[in-house]
Protein backbone atom coordinates (compact mmCIF):
# COMPACT_ATOMS: atom_id res chain seq x y z
CA UNK A 1 0.00 0.00 0.00
CA UNK A 2 2.06 2.90 -0.86
CA UNK A 3 -0.41 5.69 -0.73
CA UNK A 4 2.11 8.22 1.09
CA UNK A 5 3.47 6.20 4.10
CA UNK A 6 6.41 7.42 5.62
CA UNK A 7 8.61 4.60 7.79
CA UNK A 8 8.53 6.22 10.81
CA UNK A 9 5.69 8.12 12.32
CA UNK A 10 6.91 9.12 15.56
CA UNK A 11 9.19 12.11 13.75
CA UNK A 12 5.41 13.50 12.38
CA UNK A 13 3.42 15.79 14.17
CA UNK A 14 0.81 14.18 16.58
CA UNK A 15 -2.57 14.72 17.60
CA UNK A 16 -3.62 16.40 20.57
CA UNK A 17 -5.65 13.43 22.86
CA UNK A 18 -9.26 14.47 22.96
CA UNK A 19 -10.67 17.09 25.24
CA UNK A 20 -14.28 16.24 26.12
CA UNK A 21 -14.55 12.34 26.91
CA UNK A 22 -18.22 12.75 27.29
CA UNK A 23 -18.59 13.86 23.54
CA UNK A 24 -17.74 10.60 21.57
CA UNK A 25 -19.64 9.26 18.83
CA UNK A 26 -21.49 6.62 18.45
CA UNK A 27 -21.94 4.98 14.89
CA UNK A 28 -25.67 5.07 13.25
CA UNK A 29 -25.33 2.47 10.57
CA UNK A 30 -22.76 0.09 9.44
CA UNK A 31 -23.37 -1.52 5.72
CA UNK A 32 -21.28 -3.65 3.38
CA UNK A 33 -20.41 -2.54 0.02
CA UNK A 34 -22.03 -4.88 -2.97
CA UNK A 35 -19.56 -5.58 -5.49
CA UNK A 36 -19.86 -4.23 -9.12
CA UNK A 37 -17.90 -3.39 -12.13
CA UNK A 38 -17.02 0.24 -13.92
CA UNK A 39 -16.02 1.47 -16.80
CA UNK A 40 -14.68 -0.76 -19.24
CA UNK A 41 -15.17 -3.55 -16.34
CA UNK A 42 -13.05 -2.77 -13.64
CA UNK A 43 -14.11 -3.85 -10.25
CA UNK A 44 -15.06 -1.87 -7.54
CA UNK A 45 -16.86 -2.22 -4.18
CA UNK A 46 -19.98 0.56 -3.73
CA UNK A 47 -18.74 2.24 -0.32
CA UNK A 48 -22.20 4.22 -0.26
CA UNK A 49 -25.05 1.30 -1.19
CA UNK A 50 -27.70 1.12 1.82
CA UNK A 51 -27.55 4.47 2.82
CA UNK A 52 -29.69 7.30 2.10
CA UNK A 53 -28.57 10.50 0.16
CA UNK A 54 -29.68 12.76 3.47
CA UNK A 55 -27.06 10.40 5.50
CA UNK A 56 -24.50 10.93 2.63
CA UNK A 57 -24.52 14.41 2.07
CA UNK A 58 -22.83 16.52 1.01
CA UNK A 59 -21.56 13.38 -0.80
CA UNK A 60 -23.25 11.59 -3.44
CA UNK A 61 -21.87 8.21 -4.24
CA UNK A 62 -18.61 6.38 -3.92
CA UNK A 63 -16.71 3.41 -5.39
CA UNK A 64 -13.87 1.63 -4.33
CA UNK A 65 -11.79 0.58 -7.53
CA UNK A 66 -9.79 -2.76 -6.42
CA UNK A 67 -8.43 -3.59 -4.48
CA UNK A 68 -7.21 -5.63 -7.74
CA UNK A 69 -4.00 -7.76 -9.01
CA UNK A 70 -4.13 -7.30 -12.91
CA UNK A 71 -2.22 -10.14 -15.26
CA UNK A 72 -0.77 -8.74 -18.61
CA UNK A 73 -3.10 -7.13 -20.70
CA UNK A 74 -6.20 -6.78 -17.84
CA UNK A 75 -6.01 -3.07 -16.49
CA UNK A 76 -9.51 -1.31 -17.56
CA UNK A 77 -10.76 2.26 -16.97
CA UNK A 78 -13.61 4.46 -18.84
CA UNK A 79 -14.50 5.69 -21.80
CA UNK A 80 -14.92 9.37 -22.39
CA UNK A 81 -17.98 10.40 -19.99
CA UNK A 82 -19.92 13.93 -18.82
CA UNK A 83 -20.24 14.71 -15.68
CA UNK A 84 -22.28 17.93 -14.76
CA UNK A 85 -23.88 19.74 -11.38
CA UNK A 86 -20.66 17.84 -8.30
CA UNK A 87 -17.43 16.94 -8.09
CA UNK A 88 -15.78 13.74 -8.81
CA UNK A 89 -12.29 12.97 -6.80
CA UNK A 90 -10.32 10.00 -7.69
CA UNK A 91 -7.79 9.04 -4.53
CA UNK A 92 -5.01 6.51 -6.12
CA UNK A 93 -3.47 4.46 -3.45
CA UNK A 94 -1.75 1.90 -6.04
CA UNK A 95 -1.40 1.66 -9.59
CA UNK A 96 -2.12 4.89 -11.80
CA UNK A 97 -4.31 6.47 -13.58
CA UNK A 98 -3.83 8.58 -16.84
CA UNK A 99 -6.73 11.15 -17.09
CA UNK A 100 -7.52 13.70 -19.92
CA UNK A 101 -10.58 16.49 -19.78
CA UNK A 102 -12.65 18.66 -22.37
CA UNK A 103 -11.46 21.54 -20.70
CA UNK A 104 -7.68 21.31 -20.78
CA UNK A 105 -6.99 19.01 -17.55
CA UNK A 106 -4.61 15.90 -17.81
CA UNK A 107 -1.83 14.45 -16.07
CA UNK A 108 -1.39 10.93 -14.16
CA UNK A 109 -2.74 10.01 -10.72
CA UNK A 110 -0.51 7.55 -8.90
CA UNK A 111 0.53 6.47 -5.64
CA UNK A 112 -0.96 8.90 -2.92
CA UNK A 113 -1.97 11.58 -5.07
CA UNK A 114 -5.54 13.05 -5.89
CA UNK A 115 -7.36 14.31 -9.06
CA UNK A 116 -9.92 16.65 -7.79
CA UNK A 117 -12.44 17.76 -10.41
CA UNK A 118 -14.88 20.33 -10.58
CA UNK A 119 -17.51 19.29 -13.20
CA UNK A 120 -19.68 22.29 -12.34
CA UNK A 121 -21.53 23.29 -15.78
CA UNK A 122 -20.45 20.30 -17.81
CA UNK A 123 -17.41 18.78 -18.59
CA UNK A 124 -16.13 15.58 -20.47
CA UNK A 125 -13.52 13.02 -19.17
CA UNK A 126 -11.50 9.79 -19.71
CA UNK A 127 -9.29 7.81 -16.64
CA UNK A 128 -7.47 4.89 -18.21
CA UNK A 129 -4.64 2.87 -17.26
CA UNK A 130 -1.30 4.14 -19.33
CA UNK A 131 -0.26 1.68 -21.72
CA UNK A 132 2.78 0.44 -19.90
CA UNK A 133 0.33 -0.40 -17.16
CA UNK A 134 -1.78 -2.27 -19.38
CA UNK A 135 0.74 -4.69 -21.03
CA UNK A 136 2.14 -5.03 -17.79
CA UNK A 137 -0.27 -5.77 -15.17
CA UNK A 138 -0.25 -5.38 -11.70
CA UNK A 139 -1.37 -3.78 -8.29
CA UNK A 140 -4.42 -1.48 -8.76
CA UNK A 141 -6.48 0.05 -6.16
CA UNK A 142 -8.01 3.56 -5.46
CA UNK A 143 -11.07 5.26 -4.67
CA UNK A 144 -13.41 7.87 -6.71
CA UNK A 145 -15.57 9.78 -4.88
CA UNK A 146 -18.75 12.27 -5.80
CA UNK A 147 -18.88 15.36 -4.08
CA UNK A 148 -21.93 17.50 -4.49
CA UNK A 149 -22.42 21.18 -5.15
CA UNK A 150 -24.50 23.37 -3.75
CA UNK A 151 -27.24 25.05 -5.90
CA UNK A 152 -25.25 28.27 -6.29
CA UNK A 153 -22.31 26.69 -7.63
CA UNK A 154 -24.07 23.67 -9.68
CA UNK A 155 -23.35 25.79 -13.19
CA UNK A 156 -19.68 27.30 -12.44
CA UNK A 157 -16.90 26.46 -14.93
CA UNK A 158 -15.68 23.36 -14.65
CA UNK A 159 -12.06 23.60 -12.36
CA UNK A 160 -9.46 20.94 -11.70
CA UNK A 161 -7.21 20.43 -8.62
CA UNK A 162 -4.08 17.81 -8.97
CA UNK A 163 -3.03 16.99 -4.97
CA UNK A 164 0.33 15.15 -5.38
CA UNK A 165 1.11 12.75 -2.49
CA UNK A 166 3.78 15.05 -1.32
CA UNK A 167 1.14 17.75 -0.77
CA UNK A 168 -0.86 15.78 2.10
CA UNK A 169 -0.86 16.62 5.72
CA UNK A 170 0.77 13.88 7.71
CA UNK A 171 -0.31 13.83 11.46
CA UNK A 172 0.34 11.05 13.85
CA UNK A 173 -1.94 9.92 16.67
CA UNK A 174 -0.28 10.39 20.34
CA UNK A 175 1.42 7.12 20.75
CA UNK A 176 2.52 7.48 16.39
CA UNK A 177 0.27 4.45 16.14
CA UNK A 178 -2.16 5.42 13.72
CA UNK A 179 -1.23 7.75 10.51
CA UNK A 180 -3.58 10.51 9.56
CA UNK A 181 -3.09 11.95 5.74
CA UNK A 182 -5.59 15.02 5.47
CA UNK A 183 -6.58 15.40 1.62
CA UNK A 184 -9.08 17.81 1.87
CA UNK A 185 -10.34 19.90 4.90
CA UNK A 186 -8.67 19.37 8.88
CA UNK A 187 -8.42 17.03 11.62
CA UNK A 188 -8.12 19.30 14.75
CA UNK A 189 -5.21 22.11 13.26
CA UNK A 190 -4.25 20.01 10.44
CA UNK A 191 -5.45 20.66 7.14
CA UNK A 192 -5.13 19.26 3.82
CA UNK A 193 -4.34 20.66 0.38
CA UNK A 194 -7.45 20.55 -1.53
CA UNK A 195 -10.09 23.31 -1.82
CA UNK A 196 -14.12 22.81 -1.25
CA UNK A 197 -17.21 24.47 -2.29
CA UNK A 198 -18.80 23.70 0.85
CA UNK A 199 -16.47 22.78 4.33
CA UNK A 200 -15.75 19.01 4.37
CA UNK A 201 -13.00 17.00 5.65
CA UNK A 202 -11.48 13.87 3.62
CA UNK A 203 -8.91 11.99 4.97
CA UNK A 204 -6.91 8.04 4.65
CA UNK A 205 -5.86 6.56 7.97
CA UNK A 206 -3.30 3.73 8.60
CA UNK A 207 -3.39 1.78 11.97
CA UNK A 208 -0.96 -0.25 13.01
CA UNK A 209 -2.64 -3.84 14.58
CA UNK A 210 -3.55 -3.26 17.93
CA UNK A 211 -3.57 0.73 17.42
CA UNK A 212 -6.43 3.21 18.40
CA UNK A 213 -6.86 6.52 16.83
CA UNK A 214 -9.27 9.26 19.00
CA UNK A 215 -10.15 11.67 16.02
CA UNK A 216 -11.31 15.06 16.45
CA UNK A 217 -14.36 15.70 13.84
CA UNK A 218 -16.09 18.81 13.51
CA UNK A 219 -19.51 18.59 15.39
CA UNK A 220 -21.58 19.99 12.62
CA UNK A 221 -20.11 17.31 9.77
CA UNK A 222 -21.83 13.89 9.50
CA UNK A 223 -19.36 11.23 9.53
CA UNK A 224 -18.49 8.36 7.48
CA UNK A 225 -15.73 5.86 7.73
CA UNK A 226 -15.13 2.98 4.76
CA UNK A 227 -12.94 0.34 5.53
CA UNK A 228 -10.21 0.01 2.80
CA UNK A 229 -8.68 -2.65 3.94
CA UNK A 230 -8.07 -5.02 7.22
CA UNK A 231 -10.46 -5.59 10.08
CA UNK A 232 -10.80 -3.08 13.76
CA UNK A 233 -13.78 -1.33 15.13
CA UNK A 234 -15.52 2.02 15.22
CA UNK A 235 -17.19 4.04 17.91
CA UNK A 236 -17.98 4.51 21.54
CA UNK A 237 -19.65 0.69 21.49
CA UNK A 238 -16.65 -0.31 19.53
CA UNK A 239 -18.33 -2.09 16.81
CA UNK A 240 -16.50 -4.18 14.52
CA UNK A 241 -16.01 -3.34 11.11
CA UNK A 242 -14.15 -5.10 7.95
CA UNK A 243 -13.10 -4.47 4.72
CA UNK A 244 -15.93 -3.00 2.81
CA UNK A 245 -17.83 -1.86 5.48
CA UNK A 246 -18.91 1.93 6.07
CA UNK A 247 -19.77 2.86 9.44
CA UNK A 248 -21.89 6.38 9.69
CA UNK A 249 -22.36 8.10 12.96
CA UNK A 250 -24.10 9.96 15.41
CA UNK A 251 -23.35 13.54 16.05
CA UNK A 252 -20.06 14.53 18.35
CA UNK A 253 -17.07 16.28 18.59
CA UNK A 254 -14.71 13.11 18.13
CA UNK A 255 -14.79 9.74 16.76
CA UNK A 256 -12.61 6.63 17.49
CA UNK A 257 -11.02 3.93 15.35
CA UNK A 258 -9.15 0.95 16.32
CA UNK A 259 -7.09 -1.76 14.49
CA UNK A 260 -7.52 -5.53 15.33
CA UNK A 261 -4.31 -6.88 17.09
CA UNK A 262 -4.66 -9.07 14.30
CA UNK A 263 -5.94 -7.44 10.77
CA UNK A 264 -4.88 -10.51 8.50
CA UNK A 265 -3.73 -7.89 6.12
CA UNK A 266 -0.33 -8.84 4.43
CA UNK A 267 1.19 -5.54 6.13
CA UNK A 268 -0.49 -5.83 9.47
CA UNK A 269 -2.33 -2.74 8.64
CA UNK A 270 -6.18 -1.64 8.64
CA UNK A 271 -7.01 0.96 6.59
CA UNK A 272 -9.76 3.35 6.30
CA UNK A 273 -11.52 6.04 4.36
CA UNK A 274 -12.92 9.45 7.32
CA UNK A 275 -14.97 11.59 5.44
CA UNK A 276 -17.61 13.80 6.26
CA UNK A 277 -18.86 17.23 5.85
CA UNK A 278 -21.53 20.03 6.14
CA UNK A 279 -24.83 18.59 4.64
CA UNK A 280 -25.79 21.24 1.76
CA UNK A 281 -29.55 20.01 2.78
CA UNK A 282 -30.95 21.01 -0.66
CA UNK A 283 -33.07 18.00 -2.93
CA UNK A 284 -30.77 15.63 -4.97
CA UNK A 285 -31.28 14.59 -8.15
CA UNK A 286 -28.89 12.18 -9.53
CA UNK A 287 -29.31 10.20 -12.89
CA UNK A 288 -26.17 9.07 -14.32
CA UNK A 289 -23.37 11.06 -14.72
CA UNK A 290 -25.59 14.35 -13.32
CA UNK A 291 -26.12 15.45 -9.83
CA UNK A 292 -29.07 18.55 -9.75
CA UNK A 293 -31.59 19.34 -7.85
CA UNK A 294 -34.45 18.89 -10.05
CA UNK A 295 -35.67 16.99 -12.64
CA UNK A 296 -35.89 19.78 -14.90
CA UNK A 297 -32.09 20.19 -14.75
CA UNK A 298 -31.43 16.35 -15.31
CA UNK A 299 -33.38 16.70 -18.14
CA UNK A 300 -31.66 19.66 -19.70
CA UNK A 301 -28.29 18.43 -18.50
CA UNK A 302 -29.35 15.24 -20.62
CA UNK A 303 -30.11 17.88 -23.62
CA UNK A 304 -27.23 19.74 -23.38
CA UNK A 305 -24.85 17.05 -23.51
CA UNK A 306 -26.97 15.71 -26.80
CA UNK A 307 -25.81 19.04 -28.23
CA UNK A 308 -22.16 19.38 -27.39
CA UNK A 309 -22.88 22.12 -25.00
CA UNK A 310 -20.96 19.69 -21.99
CA UNK A 311 -17.40 19.72 -23.91
CA UNK A 312 -16.24 17.75 -27.16
CA UNK A 313 -13.61 15.24 -27.40
CA UNK A 314 -10.46 16.92 -28.05
CA UNK A 315 -8.64 16.14 -31.25
CA UNK A 316 -5.76 13.70 -30.48
CA UNK A 317 -7.65 12.80 -27.52
CA UNK A 318 -6.56 9.83 -25.29
CA UNK A 319 -8.31 6.65 -25.82
CA UNK A 320 -8.40 3.41 -23.90
CA UNK A 321 -4.92 1.37 -24.69
CA UNK A 322 -5.59 -1.92 -26.19
CA UNK A 323 -3.31 -4.43 -24.75
CA UNK A 324 -0.81 -5.85 -28.03
CA UNK A 325 -1.31 -9.56 -26.66
CA UNK A 326 -4.70 -10.46 -24.68
CA UNK A 327 -3.73 -12.39 -21.65
CA UNK A 328 -4.44 -16.46 -22.03
CA UNK A 329 -6.21 -16.61 -19.45
CA UNK A 330 -8.02 -14.05 -16.94
CA UNK A 331 -6.66 -14.35 -13.70
CA UNK A 332 -7.30 -11.16 -12.49
CA UNK A 333 -9.25 -11.63 -9.14
CA UNK A 334 -10.57 -8.88 -6.50
CA UNK A 335 -7.68 -9.34 -3.40
CA UNK A 336 -9.75 -10.66 -0.76
CA UNK A 337 -8.79 -9.36 2.38
CA UNK A 338 -11.24 -10.54 5.37
MN1 LIG B 1 -16.19 10.30 -14.44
Amino acid sequence: MPALTPGDWTVLARLEPVAEPADERSVATVTTAPRGLEGEGFPVRRAFAGLSLVALDPFVHMDQMGEVDYAPGEPKGTPWHPHRGFETVTYMIDGTFQHQDSHGGGGLITNGSTQWMTAGQGILHIETPPEELVESGGLFHGIQLWVNLPARDKMIPPAYQSLEAEEVALVASPDAGALVRVVAGAVGPHRGPGSTHTPMTLAHVTLRAGAQLDLPWEPGFNALVYVLAGRGYVGSERRPVSTGQLASFDRGGWLRLGADSRPDTPDHLFEVLVLGGRPIGEPVEHYGPFVMNTRAEIAQALEDYQRGRLGVIPPGALMPHVARSAPPEPRARPVERP
